[in-house]
């Protein structure tokens, strides 16, 4: 079946080029779409560079390790050149990974069981990809309450940074985590849970690897359930209007706006009995890059710029789809970029974004990736960016090939006026002290490490910045 809905975007690259005076596309492009880096899969005695997935962080460490068992983990962890920092898939953009000293990965450590399916909770092993999870879960009939917008995350490393997808009511996947297994930088093998060891259960939700290496999670898992998704465009003003409305009628609400189009793509996704329809083509990777074509050859120009996308987005379809949850939620995304994101009390969310709008616009700043916009619902984990608040998110990205410090300086300081607290895995600059002022539970959560790793032992330069250690 032909889905003409992102492929409409492609008429962008008619107009931007009827409008432009020269038109080639840039081998740039081509470059967009290379491989991802792979992380470590076995051990090696010659410890390779490593990179994070966009590119922007890497480290040449001492070592690197892979350990088959938790028994394996425990006892090479008080030997190995420190600090010593886990590994999932290096999908975080901020520094949480590199050292000099040794990259541990759990990727040898993966898979799903222990299923009950009259508690709907499952152990999964640390390293497995949040993909995999899901199609494990949903063979056995399971699936996660919701999933954030990519799948190639590992289980522990998304929950590590509080990773969230969208939904006023729904918790990033760390609020989904009943039990955690840790081997500790003594190399001992503890497990916590709101009955047992409480305090450690309540930091090590969300703990950018700082407490110790987690193994396994039990996680609350609930029967598979379908979506029906609806995708639309309208007015960025429209949409803002209609927020409150959009977000509490929806089990799942986001948006996106087009920089210098003035327009919104909203997602929606509610749960439905109706029968599966055939997955549309993913054109967003193609349709990114159109919006680049139009960066390049009409950034001079905001106004015609704003002129070219408003044409190509005038008789943009209304998309439907009915699937899976699982297969409906996460997407592929090609196209490399770094990213900032925010969490803001979601009252404050609106009145940032047009702020945010209006400094691009203004200062013209040279940016074609779409501002995400999306909700999260409170909890009480003490490192988690959402702790005590309902929140909304607004995530800004750059092009991985472009220097991002230009664009993310002029908004960061939109985000921290209205009491944004950035997330763990994204680029932001802030310390010990900023964290302090943002996190009631942080002094908690600093007596818990320094129990938990008296020596410093996953204490890179940058960890010990935002630790104040
Ligand atoms: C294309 C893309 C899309 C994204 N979309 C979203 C999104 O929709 N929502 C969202 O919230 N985030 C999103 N992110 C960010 C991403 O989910 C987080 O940065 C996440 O932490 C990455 O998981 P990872 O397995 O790659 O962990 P890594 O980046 O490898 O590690 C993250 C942290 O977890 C720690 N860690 C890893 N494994 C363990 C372990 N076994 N024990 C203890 N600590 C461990 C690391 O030390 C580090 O501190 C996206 C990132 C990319 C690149």
């Amino acid at each position: 079946m032909n889905h003409p809905t992102r492929r409409n975007l492609l008429k962008l690259a008619t107009a931007a080029s009827a409008l432009a005076a020269t038109g080639t596309i840039p081998a740039i492009v081509e470059a967009a779409f290379a491989d991802e880096p792979t992380t470590a899969k076995t051990a090696t005695s010659k410890a390779l560079p490593w990179r994070n997935w966009s590119g922007g962080q890497h480290c040449d460490p001492a070592a690197r390790a892979a350990p088959a068992s938790v028994d394996e983990l425990a006892s090479l962890i008080g030997k190995t050149p420190t600090p010593v920092r886990a590994v999932g898939a290096g999908h975080s953009f901020s520094p949480l990974v590199p050292t000099s000293g040794t990259i541990v990965t759990l990727d040898r450590l993966t898979g799903v069981e222990n299923a009950d399916l009259k508690t709907n909770q499952a152990d999964v092993h640390a390293g497995t990809r949040l993909g995999r999870m899901s199609e494990e879960l949903a063979k056995l009939g399971l699936s996660f309450a919701n999933l954030p917008d990519i799948n190639k995350q590992s289980l522990a490393g998304a929950i590590s940074t509080a990773t969230h997808g969208t939904g006023a009511k729904i918790g990033s996947l760390s609020t989904f985590m009943t039990e955690l297994e840790l081997v500790t930088a003594q190399g001992d093998v503890v497990t916590c849970s709101a009955t047992k060891n409480a305090e450690l259960f309540n930091a090590s939700r969300v703990s950018v690897g700082s407490l110790g290496l987690i193994t396994k999670a039990r996680v609350q898992a609930q029967p598979v359930y379908k979506l029906k998704r609806k995708i639309w465009v309208e007015p960025v003003e429209d949409m803002l209007d209609k927020l409150p409305e959009l977000t509490a009628k929806n089990r799942n609400f986001e948006f996106y706006y087009v920089p210098f189009s003035g327009l919104a793509m909203g997602i929606i996704n509610n749960e439905t009995d109706e029968a599966e329809t055939p997955a549309p083509l993913n054109e967003d990777d193609n349709a990114l890059m159109q919006l680049k074509q139009l960066q390049d050859w009409l950034g001079w120009s905001p106004s015609l710029r704003r002129w070219a996308m408003q044409k190509a987005f005038a008789d943009y379809p209304v998309e439907e789809r009915v699937d899976f949850a699982h297969k409906t939620l996460s997407n592929e995304r090609g196209v490399r970029f770094n990213e900032m994101e925010y969490h803001l009390p979601r009252g404050k969310a609106a009145d940032a974004l047009r702020e945010i709008i209006t400094t691009i616009e203004t200062q013209n700043i040279r940016v074609f990736f779409p501002i995400e916009f999306r909700n999260v619902a409170a909890d009480d984990i003490w490192l988690s960016p959402f702790y005590g608040r309902e929140s909304a998110s607004i995530a800004i990205h750059q092009f991985y090939e472009w220097d991002y410090h230009a664009y993310f300086t002029a908004i960061e300081p939109i985000f921290k006026k209205h009491e944004g607290r950035p997330h763990w895995g994204k680029l932001n600059t802030l310390k010990a002290a900023d964290f302090a002022a943002l996190y009631p539970k942080w002094d908690e959560f600093l007596r818990v490490r320094k129990e938990m790793d008296p020596s410093g032992k996953f204490l890179t330069p940058y960890m010990k910045s935002v630790f104040g250690a």
